[in-house]
C-alpha cells in the first residue's frame, strides 16, 4: 500500500523507486543507462534514485567498463535478501542459494533414490537448505523466496505434480505447499524443462533472444517454451509436453497410454536398451554419449537417429510457435553435433523455411534448472516487501 496520498509529488517518486528496484531484481547487475532504457525514466531520475538507494544500502554501485567506456554498475544489495533455488532430478538433488545481484552464493548436491517418497525428498532438501544458510550465516528471514523444480507436469490450478515416470513418489502431491511448510518460506514450483527455458533464457545460450524453446532430453523429453520474453505454460500448465508428440502410431506403448511417442523413442533407457546386445548391460548414459562423440558407430548411430527423431517433432513446434532459437539440454545434450547436426537437418526438412530457427546445446549443463528456479523467483517472484 502506498504510504503517501497517490498522485502526490512523493509517491510518484515511491512508484519510480520500486520500478528501478523491480529491473534491478529482474535483470541483476545493470548500468545506469541501462536502468533508464528498461524503466523508461529519464536518466537524471535514475541518477538520483540510484543515489538515494545507494545512501540507504539498498544497492552496490560498482565502476565498470562498458564498451571501452568507464561505467558504473547497480545491483541490490546482500542487505536486500537471497533466494533459494532447489532441482530434484531422476537421481539428485541440487540446492542454491543466489543474492539479489544474481550471484550464485552456495551449491550443493546430493543423490537421491528414484523411488523415494515426497515426504523423503522435502525432509532432505530441508536439511540442505538449512546447512547451506547456516554455511553463509544467512538469517532465515532474509530470504525473499524459493524456486523449486520437479521432472513432471504441475498442475496450475492444485499445485499438485500431475503423472511423472521420472518420480512416481510426488505424482499428486502438493509440493509447493509442503515445502512451504518445511521450511517456513515461499515456495513456486515448476517443472524442470520450463525452469531450464527460463536459466538459458537470461544466463545461458538464450541471452537477448524473446521466442525460444528449450528442449531437455534425458530419462524423458519435456520443453519450455518461452513467448515474447515469458515462459507459456498453458491453460492447465502442461504446455510443452512435447514428449509425446505421436511418431509412430503402431509404437511402444508409452507411459501416456498412447503408442510411439517421442519419449518411447528417445528416452535414454530406451537407447541403452537399444545397445545392450551390441555394447552389454553396464553402458550408462555417459558413456554411451563419450563413446557417440569418440566415433564408436552403435553409440553414434543410436545417438545421431535420437537427434533426428527429436527435430521430427521440433520441426512441428517451429512450425507451430517459430521461436528464433531452439536450446537443447539434458543428458544428451553432451553428445554436441553428433545429436545437434541430424536434428537440424530433420528440421530443415520438414519446418516450413522461414521457421527454422537456430539450434544449439544449452550452455550451463546439469545446473541448469537449479539456476532456472532462482531465475523463478527474481524474475518472476513477488515484489519485494519493504
Ligand atoms: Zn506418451
Amino acid at each position: 500500500m502506498p504510504r503517501t496520498p497517490p498522485g502526490s509529488q512523493s509517491s510518484l517518486r515511491a512508484a519510480n523507486r520500486d520500478r528501478v528496484l523491480g529491473v534491478l531484481r529482474r535483470e541483476g547487475s545493470l548500468a545506469q543507462a541501462e536502468i533508464a532504457r528498461l524503466t523508461g525514466l529519464s536518466p537524471a531520475t535514475v541518477s538520483n534514485i540510484v543515489g538515494e538507494l545507494r545512501e540507504s544500502g539498498d544497492v552496490d554501485v560498482r565502476p565498470a567498463v562498458s564498451g571501452g567506456r568507464r561505467a558504473v554498475r547497480v545491483s541490490l544489495s546482500r542487505r536486500s535478501g537471497v533466494v533459494i533455488g532447489l532441482d530434484f532430478g531422476h537421481r539428485h538433488l541440487r540446492v542454491a542459494i543466489g543474492d539479489l545481484a544474481h550471484e550464485v552464493l552456495a551449491e550443493d548436491v546430493v543423490d537421491i533414490d528414484v523411488d523415494h517418497q515426497a515426504q523423503e525428498g522435502i525432509a532432505t532438501a530441508g536439511r540442505l537448505v538449512d546447512d547451506l544458510l547456516g554455511r553463509l550465516a544467512v538469517d532465515r528471514a532474509d530470504v525473499v523466496g524459493v524456486g523449486m523444480g520437479l521432472p513432471g507436469p504441475i498442475d496450475a490450478v492444485t499445485g499438485a505434480v500431475g503423472s511423472s515416470a521420472i518420480l512416481p513418489g510426488w505424482v499428486g502431491v502438493p509440493a509447493a505447499a509442503q515445502m512451504s511448510e518445511r521450511l517456513g518460506l515461499p515456495v513456486r514450483v515448476d517443472n524442470d524443462a520450463n525452469l531450464g527455458a527460463l536459466a538459458e533464457l537470461h544466463w545461458g545460450a538464450g541471452q537477448g533472444v524473446r521466442d525460444l524453446a528449450y528442449l531437455k532430453a534425458s530419462t524423458g523429453v519435456g520443453s519450455g517454451l518461452v513467448i515474447d520474453g515469458r515462459v507459456h505454460r498453458g491453460g492447465a500448465g502442461t504446455a510443452g509436453e512435447i514428449g509425446h508428440t505421436t511418431l509412430d502410431e503402431n509404437g511402444s506403448v508409452c507411459r501416456c497410454g498412447n503408442r510411439g511417442c517421442l519419449e518411447t523413442i528417445v528416452g535414454t533407457s530406451v537407447l541403452l536398451e537399444s545397445l545392450r546386445t551390441s555394447h552389454g548391460p553396464d553402458l550408462t548414459v555417459r558413456g554411451m554419449i563419450d563413446r557417440a562423440v569418440a566415433g564408436d558407430a552403435g553409440c553414434a548411430r543410436v545417438v545421431s537417429d535420437a537427434g533426428r527423431a527429436i527435430g521430427n517433432a521440433a520441426a512441428n513446434l517451429c512450425n507451430l510457435l517459430n521461436p528464433q532459437m531452439i536450446v537443447v539440454g539434458g543428458d544428451l545434450a553432451a553428445a554436441g553435433e553428433t545429436l545437434l547436426e541430424p536434428m537440424r537437418q530433420v528440421v530443415h526438412r520438414f519446418a516450413v523455411p522461414a521457421a527454422v530457427p537456430t539450434i544449439v546445446a544449452g550452455v550451463l549443463g546439469e545446473r541448469a534448472e537449479v539456476l532456472g528456479a532462482l531465475a523463478l523467483v527474481l524474475r518472476e517472484g513477488e515484489p519485494i516487501p519493504r
